[in-house]
C-alpha cells in the first residue's frame, strides 16, 4: 500500500503531500518517521492508496510508526480538512495544533517503567525444576517477585542481583512489560462531593444546555453562578458515559479554578494550560487520548483534546478576545468548537456576563438558544460606578492622573485596611488623540474609527480606510491647545500613587512584570494573600479573579478602548468595565468604581453604569447595522509581507487587480476593497502590505479571496500571504 504523508517541514506557502511506501502498522492518521533528502524526519499519514503516480524507483519506504496506534483520529483528519479550507490554513501547521509541542520530533516521551513478573508457564511451578540449587541470587529475587507478583526492574536490579534478573528475563521465567507513570498536576488535591444545590434559574440553564439543537448562549451577570451550571452540565454528561471540553480565558486559568476542576472531577479532569512542563502537558494530553480523564479543561488550545465521543463544549467568557488565535495559524476558537460539537453531535455551550455583540445577535435570530442568569448568587448589588469628568478635573487645574475623587476613596479605602484596584487599558496603547479640555476626539470621516496618531510622520491616520489626516495643534472644536497624544503607561500610575500613598505596598501587572511563566499566578497569588494593598494593571487584572478584601477599583482612562481604532471598540469597553467594576466587593464587603473619562456623555457608560447590556446591545447592534460592520459583514484582511518592499508592492498589486475583477463579479457583496500599507509598516525586517475587504459573509467570496491569496504565493514566492477573518487587531 501507498501511504500519502504531510512532512512535518516548514516550507512555502502550500502543503506538500509525499507518497512512501507503507510499513506494517501504518494506517491513515499515523504518525510516521520517513526518508526526506539525507535525513528523516516525522509526517502524517493522511490517506492511504493502492496507486501511486511516483516512479518506483524514486519511491522510498516508511522507516517506522511513531505510535502504538493512530495519533490522528478520524475526527482530527476532517477537522484538518475543515480548517485548512475554512481559514486558508496548511495542513502541516493544522496538525502541529493537535499534538502538545514538544511531542514533535520524539523531544519528550512519556515516563515508562519496566514491570516484571514470572511468566504464566513459570508461575505455578516448583522453582528447583528450573533454578539450580546453586543459584542462590535467582531463588532469592524469584521468590522475591512470587511473593510481590509484579515489580518495578529498577527495584529488583537496586536489591537483587541484576545479573540474575537478566538470567531470568532471558529464560523466560521473567516477563516484562512497560507501564506508563503520569506526571498529574495538582494530583494532590481530593476529589470531594461538593456539589450544591442549583437554583431554578440555574437549574433550567442546565436544562437548556442539555437539550436542544442549537448551541446555548448563556447570559449571566457575574456573580449569577455560571460555573456551577458548567459544572453540573458537564457532571451530567460524564454520566451518560460521554466526554466534556471546557475552555477558559488562559488569564483565567488561576490555581483556584484548576484546584475547583481536581476537587470535583478528580483524576477525570486533565487540565492543559501554559503553566505546566512539558511532560505534565504532555502525560494530561496522554490521559485524554488513551481514555484515562475524559474531561480537558484548558485555554483555547483545549478545544483540539484528544477526547472522542464529546457530549459537551463549554466557552466561559466567550467573548474574550483570547479566542481567536492572531499568529499562525489562525483560526477562530467558536467555529472548531462548532465543528466538533457537530461531529460528535455534542452540546456547546457559550456563556459570558457580557457577551461579544455578535453572539447575542446570533442569540436574537435563534441561532442559538439563550439562557438567563439575571440574578447573582447571593443577591448582592453590584458594585455601585461612579463616573468622573476628567475634563472638569483639567478645568480646576488638576491636571494629574488621578481625580479627587479617586484620590479620596483610595485614601478611605487604604485607611479603612482594605485593598484596591487601579485599571489601565492597554489596548490604548496605540494612541488615539483627544482634546483634555472638551473631550473631543478625532475620528475619520469615512469609517467613524478614531484616527491614530502616527509620530514617525506626525501624522493621523485611519487604519480602516488608512486616509490621512494633519495633526492636531489646536482643538477643532473648543480651540483648546491642551491635545492628548500618546497613553500612559502603568509604570507612571505606579510612580503616582507611590508619591500620593507613600506607604502603600504596590503590585505592578502588565506585559513587561509577567514574562516569565507562571509570574501573572504569582502576582495575583501575592494580592490576594494580602501582601500589597493596590494592584495596578492592565486587562489581566479584569479577569474572574476573586479578591476578598478589594473594595476600591479605579478605572484611570476608561477612554482609551473606546478610541481604539477597532469596530468593535465600544463593545469591549463595555465589556471590560463590567468585567473590572466586578472585582470591587465580591465577598462580605461592599464595592466601589471609580471610573474617569475625558467623555462622561458617551452612551457607553450610561449603559455600564446601569450594568445595562441588553440595553447596550440594542444600541450598539443598530449603529453596526447602519455601518454595516460584523455581524452585518465580514472583514477580509489579507496580509502580504516580504523582505524586499518592491516584491510585497508588486505582489500587493497583483492581489488588488485581482480582487477588483472578483468585486465586480459580485458587485453587491462588496462594500469596502482597497490595498494599503498595514498601520505597522514593517515587522522583523517584512515590509507588510494589506488588503481590506468588507463583504457580505459567504464561504464562495471566501474561497475566491483564498485563490487568490494562493496565487500570490505561487507567483511571488518571496511572499507570505495569509487572510484572516474578522480579526481582532488591525495593526
Ligand atoms: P459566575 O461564574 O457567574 O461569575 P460563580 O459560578 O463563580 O459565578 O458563582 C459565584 C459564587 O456563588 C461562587 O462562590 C459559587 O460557589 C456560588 N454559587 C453558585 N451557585 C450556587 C448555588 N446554587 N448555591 C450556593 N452557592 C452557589
Ligand atoms: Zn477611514
Ligand atoms: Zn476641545
Amino acid at each position: 500500500m501507498i501511504a500519502r504523508v504531510i512532512v512535518d517541514i516548514s516550507a512555502g506557502d502550500v502543503d506538500r503531500v509525499f507518497d512512501y511506501v507503507s510499513i506494517d502498522g501504518t494506517e491513515r492518521g499515523s504518525r510516521v518517521s520517513v526518508p526526506f533528502g539525507n535525513r528523516s524526519i516525522e509526517g502524517y499519514v493522511i490517506e492511504m492508496s493502492e496507486t501511486t503516480d511516483v516512479p518506483p524507483e524514486k519511491l522510498k519506504t516508511i522507516q517506522s510508526v511513531i505510535d502504538d496506534r493512530p495519533i490522528i483520529s478520524e475526527e482530527f483528519l476532517r477537522l484538518c480538512d475543515y480548517m485548512t479550507e475554512h481559514f486558508h490554513l496548511r495542513k502541516i501547521d493544522v496538525f502541529r495544533l493537535f499534538l502538545p509541542s514538544k511531542m514533535r520530533g520524539g523531544r519528550i516521551k512519556s515516563l515508562e517503567k519496566n514491570v516484571i513478573e514470572i511468566s504464566s508457564e513459570y508461575k505455578n511451578e516448583d522453582p528447583a525444576l528450573f533454578i539450580k540449587k546453586s543459584a542462590y541470587s535467582q531463588a532469592e529475587v524469584f521468590e522475591f517477585v512470587r511473593e510481590a507478583g509484579s515489580v518495578e526492574q529498577s527495584y529488583l536490579n537496586a536489591n537483587f542481583s541484576a545479573a540474575a534478573v537478566r538470567n531470568l528475563l532471558t529464560r523466560g521465567v521473567f516477563v516484562s512489560h512497560k507501564e506508563t507513570v503520569m506526571r498529574t498536576p495538582y494530583s494532590n488535591i481530593v476529589q470531594r462531593d461538593n456539589t450544591v444545590v442549583l437554583t431554578d434559574e440555574q437549574r433550567s440553564a442546565v436544562d437548556m444546555i442539555l437539550s436542544g439543537d442549537k448551541p446555548t448562549l448563556l447570559f449571566g451577570v457575574t456573580g449569577s453562578g455560571k460555573t456551577e451550571v458548567y459544572l453540573n452540565a458537564i457532571e451530567t454528561t460524564l454520566k451518560s458515559g460521554k466526554t466534556a471540553i471546557m475552555l477558559v480565558p488562559e488569564i483565567s486559568l488561576t490555581p483556584q479554578v484548576m484546584r475547583v476542576f481536581r476537587s470535583r472531577f478528580g483524576d477525570e479532569v486533565a487540565l492543559l494550560h501554559s503553566g505546566l512542563s512539558d511532560g505534565e502537558r504532555f502525560d494530561e494530553w496522554r490521559r485524554l487520548l488513551t481514555g484515562g480523564a475524559h474531561v480537558a479543561v484548558g485555554a483555547r488550545s483545549a478545544i483540539f483534546a484528544p477526547l472522542e465521543n464529546v457530549g459537551l463544549i463549554v466557552i466561559d467568557e466567550e467573548h474574550d478576545t483570547s479566542y481567536a488565535s492572531e499568529s499562525n495559524p489562525r483560526y477562530i476558537t467558536r467555529d472548531v468548537a462548532m465543528f466538533r460539537a457537530r461531529y460528535n453531535g455534542a452540546r456547546l455551550v457559550m456563556g459570558s456576563a457580557t457577551p461579544a455583540v455578535e453572539s447575542f445577535y446570533r442569540a436574537q435570530q435563534g441561532e442559538y438558544a439563550l439562557a438567563r442568569l439575571p440574578n447573582r448568587v447571593n443577591k448582592r448589588e453590584m458594585p455601585a460606578i461612579e463616573v468622573v469628568n476628567m475634563c472638569n478635573e483639567v478645568m480646576y487645574g488638576n491636571s494629574g492622573m488621578f481625580s479627587a475623587k479617586l484620590v479620596t476613596a483610595l485614601d478611605e479605602c487604604l485607611k479603612a485596611g482594605n485593598q484596591a484596584i487601579l485599571f489601565l487599558n492597554r489596548r490604548g496603547y496605540s494612541s488615539y488623540v483627544m482634546c483634555r479640555k472638551c473631550g473631543y476626539v478625532a475620528k475619520c470621516e469615512d469609517c467613524d474609527v478614531s484616527l491614530v496618531y502616527h509620530k514617525d510622520e506626525n501624522i493621523l491616520k485611519c487604519h480602516y480606510c488608512q486616509r490621512r489626516y494633519a495633526n492636531l495643534d489646536l482643538c477643532p472644536n473648543c480651540k483648546s491647545p491642551h491635545i492628548k497624544q500618546g497613553f500612559m503607561g502603568t509604570e507612571r500610575i505606579v510612580e503616582n500613587v507611590s508619591a500620593l500613598f507613600p506607604s502603600a505596598r504596590i503590585i505592578r501587572m502588565d506585559n513587561d512584570t509577567t514574562r516569565t511563566k507562571d509570574a501573572h499566578l504569582k502576582l495575583l497569588g501575592d494580592f490576594a494573600a494580602g501582601n500589597a494593598d493596590i494592584l495596578v494593571g492592565t486587562q489581566m487584572v479584569a479577569k474572574g479573579h476573586d479578591f476578598a478584601n478589594v473594595t476600591l477599583v479605579g478605572i484611570i482612562d476608561a477612554d482609551m478602548s473606546l478610541h481604539f481604532s477597532d469596530f468593535r471598540a465600544v463593545e469591549r469597553t463595555f465589556q471590560l468595565i463590567t468585567q473590572v467594576a466586578g472585582r470591587a466587593g465580591r465577598e462580605s464587603k461592599a464595592g466601589r468604581v471609580v471610573l474617569q473619562t475625558y467623555t462622561p456623555n458617551h452612551y457607553v457608560y450610561r449603559f455600564a453604569t446601569a450594568y445595562d447590556y441588553e440595553g447596550f446591545y440594542d444600541k450598539e447592534i443598530n449603529l453596526l447595522r447602519a455601518t454595516r460592520f460584523p455581524p452585518f459583514s465580514e472583514i477580509l484582511r489579507m496580509l502580504i509581507t516580504c523582505e524586499n518592499e518592491d516584491i510585497a508592492l508588486d505582489a500587493t498589486k497583483y492581489a488588488i487587480d485581482e480582487m477588483r475583477k472578483i468585486s465586480a463579479e459580485y458587485e453587491n457583496d462588496f462594500i469596502y476593497l482597497n490595498a494599503m500599507r498595514s498601520p505597522k509598516k514593517r515587522i522583523q525586517t517584512k515590509y507588510r502590505m494589506q488588503l481590506l475587504m468588507r463583504v457580505k459573509p459567504s464561504d464562495e467570496i471566501r474561497r475566491r479571496v483564498y485563490e487568490v491569496a494562493d496565487e500570490v504565493a505561487v507567483k511571488f514566492p518571496q511572499t507570505i500571504c495569509f487572510t484572516e477573518i474578522n480579526p481582532n487587531d488591525l495593526s
